[in-house]
């Protein structure tokens, strides 16, 4: 599917002929509650005779979101709880994420934001907001580490991207700025040099931690933008989040893992999904799930490994979920279960 515009409204969608005319009326319904957007590389990546192609699942809007269960919430991992200054959750002692934008160039249908984040929202953070934020990381020198995210912090331009990195090169106890973003992917072309010399300053590390779900998101021209990046001397790591209908496969999990291994981005996350109202039939069961990644171990290489993880609902932080290979068998004895599930005992007889 060829567009060369952006999509970002169900007539757009219709006229890419990404959705039946007779669906719209119902769409529209789902549109009004959650921000809608493709960029034309996504869009083209969707194969439109295929009703269940796991890139459409991720941003073509669905109505299945107008189910909201119970146990579904608006703020599913307790952001709120932990935001001292606008624009700032410190969670963790030693890292703060530093929300700049609430604009994405796409719109997850799965988003755990999705309450936060879209054109409505308050855009960016205002000038008064950002100095604030950034006083606080300034003031706070437990600070080893700020995690621009948002929103999606790489459609700012290089120039206000540049003064954020600037105000954080001076503060010396941040050693570490890390971007997560879906740009490479999405719009690739926006990583130029302009772009990936204002996510640099002298003194610090940047990383960038790509999201990512799908092998077939990592494009030729996706790995060229990614290609930049390392070869600028920036590190990357992987995100992606464990979808039902997408990626809740062993094979299309290894070729994903594989496919970032490649690029040069070692894989960092693999989400369970958050409970985001309207977003029930992306989940599976951590038991599911555990399986999934169990089946991993034996296929792929050790770097090609995600750790499988929970964001505890209510602002608890990350709790790592994968099946454990280990179990205590009584008296300092251990039964450690290999990767093709047969156990055996530690110490050995
Ligand atoms: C996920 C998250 C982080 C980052 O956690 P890492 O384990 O370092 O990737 C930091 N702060 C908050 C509030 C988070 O939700
Ligand atoms: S890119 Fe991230 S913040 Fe933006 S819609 Fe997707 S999951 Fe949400």
């Amino acid at each position: 599917m060829r567009t060369e515009r952006a999509i970002k409204s169900i007539d757009d969608l219709a006229s890419a002929g990404l959705v039946d005319d007779a669906l719209k009326s119902k769409l529209e319904e789902v549109s009004r509650r959650y921000a809608v957007a493709l960029t034309p590389t996504v869009a083209s990546l969707i194969d439109p005779a295929d009703p269940d192609d796991p890139i459409r699942r991720q941003f073509v809007p669905d109505f299945a979101e107008l189910d909201i269960l119970p146990e579904e919430r608006d703020d599913p991992i307790g952001d709120h709880n932990h935001s001292p200054v606008e624009g700032i959750v410190h969670r963790y002692p030693d890292r703060v994420l530093l929300k700049a934008v609430h604009v994405c160039p796409v719109y997850c249908r799965f988003c755990f934001r999705r309450e936060m984040v879209g054109p409505q929202g308050n855009g960016t953070l205002t000038p008064e907001d950002l100095k604030a934020a950034l006083d606080y990381i300034r003031a706070h020198e437990e600070i080893w580490e700020v995690i621009l995210t948002g929103g999606d912090p790489l459609v700012l331009s290089p120039r206000r991207l540049g003064e954020i990195m600037v105000a954080l090169a001076d503060i010396a106890h941040v050693r570490i700025v890390r971007f997560h973003t879906r740009v490479p992917v999405v719009e690739p072309q926006r990583i130029d040099a302009d772009l990936i010399a204002a996510l640099q300053a002298s003194g610090k590390t940047t990383y960038v931690a790509l999201h990512a779900n799908h092998p077939r998101e990592l494009t030729p021209d996706a790995r060229l933008a990614c290609a930049r990046l390392v070869d600028a001397g920036i590190a990357m790591v992987s995100q992606s989040v464990l979808l039902k209908g997408v990626n809740d496969d062993a094979a299309v999990l290894a070729e994903l893992m594989r496919a970032f291994v490649e690029t040069r981005i070692k894989p960092y996350y693999l989400h369970h999904p958050d409970l985001a109202p309207g977003t029930s039939h992306f989940r599976l069961t951590i038991d599911e799930g555990r399986q999934i990644v169990s089946e991993l171990r034996g296929r792929i290489s050790g770097l090609c490994q995600p750790t499988y993880i929970l964001d505890i609902p209510g602002g608890y932080g990350k709790a790592v979920i994968g099946e454990g290979a280990v179990r205590e068998t009584g008296g300092g004895c251990y039964s450690v279960s290999d990767f093709r599930g047969t156990e055996h005992k530690y110490p050995p007889d």
